[in-house]
C-alpha cells in the first residue's frame, strides 16, 4: 500500500497544488473525483470566500480534498479557525514555520503535511511532527527556495534525511516525470501547472493560454531579495529583471511589486502589468485538458511504464 494514499485515503498518489488564484472550488473537487488529492489555494482567499470554497468543495466531492495555508497569510487565524469548524481533513502549509500550526490541527484529527524547498526545513517539519512533506524544486512555480535546490538533487536527499513520506514536486506533469519522482524516492507527486492549464483551473483564460504558449527558458526564479517567485516572461517581470540586474534595493523591488499584482495577473488576465507565476514545465504544456483527463493519463501512463517491474516501491495502487 503506499503511505500517502493510505494517510490521505486517495486512491492515486497524485496530489494537485493549492495555488494563489488558481486552484478553487472547481479544481479541487474535479481533482478529489478523479482519485488524487485536490487542494484549495487558501493564500488569495479572504474568510469568508474560504468557507464559501470549503462549503463548494463538500457539495462537489465527498472524497478527501486538502487547503493549503501559506503560513504569512495575514488573517491566519481564522482561516485555521474555519479549517477545523468545517472538518476539513488535511492540510498542506507552506512559507513558516510548522511548528506553530500542526499539532493544533492534528488534535483535532487533521492531516498535515509542510512544503519544503531543502533538506534543513524538511528536518524542521518531520520534528515539528508533520505527516509528510512536500519537497518542491527550484523547476517549480510560485513561491520557491533560496538555494535553488533542483527536484533532481532535493528528493532523493529529503527521501534519505525523512522517515515520513515524501510528495515531490516542481517540474511534473505527466507519467515520465511521476515515475522519475518515485526512483528518486518519492511516494506521491504534487503537480501544479499541469492542472493551472486545465479546464476547472481558476486562472483568467488569457493567463491560461499564456502558460500553453509558454517556450523553453520562459520563466525566471525572480525577486530573490524579497520572497523568491518564479515569473513567466511578460512586460511585469522584465521591469523586474532590469531592476535586479541594476541592483535594485529591497525596498526599491517591493514598491515595485505593489499590492495585488499576482491577482491582476493570474485571475484578471492582465498579461502587461500582472504578475504571473507558473513553473519552467510551462515550456512542456500545449492544450487545456479537464482535470480528471490529467489524472488518467498520468495513471495510465505509470501502468504501462511500471509494467513488469517487481520492486513494491514502485507498485501504483
Ligand atoms: P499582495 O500583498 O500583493 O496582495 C494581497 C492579495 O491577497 C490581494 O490580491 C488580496 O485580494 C488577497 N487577499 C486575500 N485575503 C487577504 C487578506 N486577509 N488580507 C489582505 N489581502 C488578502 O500578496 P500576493 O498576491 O503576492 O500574495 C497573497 C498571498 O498568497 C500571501 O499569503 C502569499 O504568501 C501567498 N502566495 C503564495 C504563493 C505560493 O507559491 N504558494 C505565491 C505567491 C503568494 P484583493 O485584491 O481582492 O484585496
Amino acid at each position: 500500500m503506499n503511505r500517502i494514499c493510505e494517510l490521505f485515503g486517495i486512491d492515486r498518489p497524485i496530489v494537485q497544488a493549492g495555488m494563489i488564484w488558481c486552484s478553487g472550488w472547481e479544481l479541487a473537487s474535479a481533482v478529489s473525483n478523479a482519485g488524487g488529492l485536490g487542494i484549495l489555494g487558501a493564500g488569495s482567499m479572504y474568510p469568508e470566500v474560504l468557507k464559501d470554497q470549503i462549503a463548494r468543495t463538500q457539495a462537489a466531492t465527498t472524497r478527501p480534498f486538502a487547503v493549503n495555508v501559506p503560513l504569512i497569510y495575514p488573517s491566519i487565524e481564522e482561516h485555521m479557525a474555519t479549517i477545523v469548524d468545517m472538518q476539513v481533513p488535511i492540510v498542506f502549509t507552506s512559507a513558516g514555520n510548522p511548528k506553530a500550526w500542526t499539532q493544533h490541527l492534528q488534535s483535532h484529527g487533521i492531516r498535515v503535511v509542510h512544503v519544503v524547498s531543502s533538506v534543513k526545513f524538511a528536518l524542521k517539519a518531520e520534528a515539528a511532527g508533520v505527516d509528510a512533506v512536500v519537497a518542491e524544486g527550484f523547476e517549480a512555480g510560485g513561491h520557491n527556495g533560496r538555494e535553488e535546490t533542483t527536484t533532481l538533487v532535493l528528493v532523493p536527499a529529503v527521501a534519505d534525511a525523512c522517515t515520513i513520506p515524501v510528495i515531490a514536486a516542481g517540474g511534473i506533469h505527466d507519467a515520465r516525470s511521476t515515475l522519475a519522482a518515485f526512483a528518486l524516492g518519492a511516494e506521491a507527486v504534487q503537480i501544479g501547472s499541469r492542472f493551472v492549464a486545465s479546464r476547472e483551473s481558476s486562472a483568467h483564460q488569457a493567463f491560461k493560454d499564456a502558460v500553453v504558449q509558454a517556450g523553453e527558458g520562459a520563466t525566471r526564479l525572480s525577486l530573490k531579495a524579497l520572497t523568491p517567485v518564479r515569473l513567466l516572461d511578460n512586460p511585469f517581470a522584465r521591469e523586474v529583471w532590469s531592476a535586479e540586474s541594476g541592483h535594485a534595493t529591497p525596498e526599491q523591488l517591493a514598491t515595485l511589486l505593489g499590492r495585488g499584482r499576482a491577482k491582476r495577473g493570474m485571475f484578471e488576465g492582465d498579461l502587461t502589468e500582472g504578475e504571473l507565476e507558473i513553473g519552467q514545465v510551462a515550456a512542456a504544456l500545449n492544450d487545456l485538458p479537464q482535470a480528471a483527463d490529467i489524472v488518467a493519463a498520468i495513471d495510465r501512463g505509470y501502468r504501462a511504464l511500471t509494467a513488469g517491474m517487481t520492486d513494491p516501491h514502485f507498485a501504483w495502487p
